[in-house]
């Protein structure tokens, strides 16, 4: 089989956090697969085919990318941040895991963008210079359960969480039930960043402290961060504070 799929990452959103090699699997591409807003910042182009499907289809999305490629195309399937992070890296492997084994002799390929809590993280300083962790708050595919037994977990660990899919219409309230638990492990000063749309135009950081923090303040576009006890503030005349975690925990 001669046909390709590369599952590249886009970045959070402003063009100059594309990879050169994110930019060269584009370029050589002949379908274009994603989710629409993702397929929307790709300039069309000439010998271009866009597949641009809705949200929640990541596996049927896959598996059409895979078909493509079977009959020889070169297909760029893409996702915003790092396809490996939430996104569409794992729905490819999944597809190919069920799918038809003579898909496994295509190459395939995943090319890494910078994940939003990177992004967000660059923008106020160095928030996850210790441990940390990242979790996705979403329960269309896994059970709530699941979820808050884990963020009790790493709560308890008293690493830095960054959470991804915090709030959407569909699902409203677990954000705030999240920052409940936070509050029953962490102390009410404990920062707690709201990076929306970061590397967007509409771009807004807003570092607040857990005790002020309400879910209603996020939407699906923010990455919520919740730092550690060691997480700290350097406070500058006339600007927004740095947050910063040191790398270093005392003996
Ligand atoms: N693959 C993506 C994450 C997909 S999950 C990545 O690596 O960034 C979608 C969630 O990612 C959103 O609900 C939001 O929490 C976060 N997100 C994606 N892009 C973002 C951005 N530019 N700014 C802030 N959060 C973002």
């Amino acid at each position: 089989m001669s046909g390709s799929v590369t599952v590249i990452g886009l970045g959070p959103g402003d063009p100059r956090y594309l990879t050169p090699a994110a930019q060269a699997a584009l370029d050589a591409a002949q379908d274009l697969i994603g989710y629409f807003p993702y397929v929307a910042r790709v300039p069309e182009r000439p010998g271009l085919t866009r597949h641009a499907s809705d949200n929640r289809v990541e596996v049927d999305r896959a598996r059409h990318a895979l078909a493509l490629a079977a009959a020889g195309r070169r297909v760029a399937v893409v996702s915003g941040g790092d396809p490996g992070v939430f996104a569409m890296a794992a729905a490819l492997f999944e597809a190919l895991e069920a799918g038809d084994p003579a898909w496994r002799a295509l190459s395939i390929t995943v090319e890494p963008g910078i994940t939003a809590m990177l992004a967000a993280a660059a923008r106020i300083g160095a928030p996850l210079g210790g441990d940390f962790c990242a979790l996705s708050l979403s329960d269309n595919l896994k059970p709530w359960e699941v979820i808050t037994a884990r963020l009790n977990a790493v709560l308890a660990a008293d690493l830095v969480i960054a959470l991804y899919n915090p709030i959407s219409r569909a699902r409203p309230w677990q954000l705030g039930v999240a920052l409940g638990l936070a509050a029953e492990h962490r102390a009410p000063e404990t920062p707690v960043i709201l990076a929306r749309a970061v590397g967007r135009p509409d771009e807004a950081i807003r570092i607040l402290t857990l005790a002020q923090a309400r879910a209603a303040e996020a939407d699906m576009a923010t990455l919520v961060m919740i730092g550690a006890s060691a997480t700290r503030l350097i406070p500058r005349e006339g600007q927004a504070p740095f947050v910063y975690t040191p790398r270093s925990v005392a003996r």
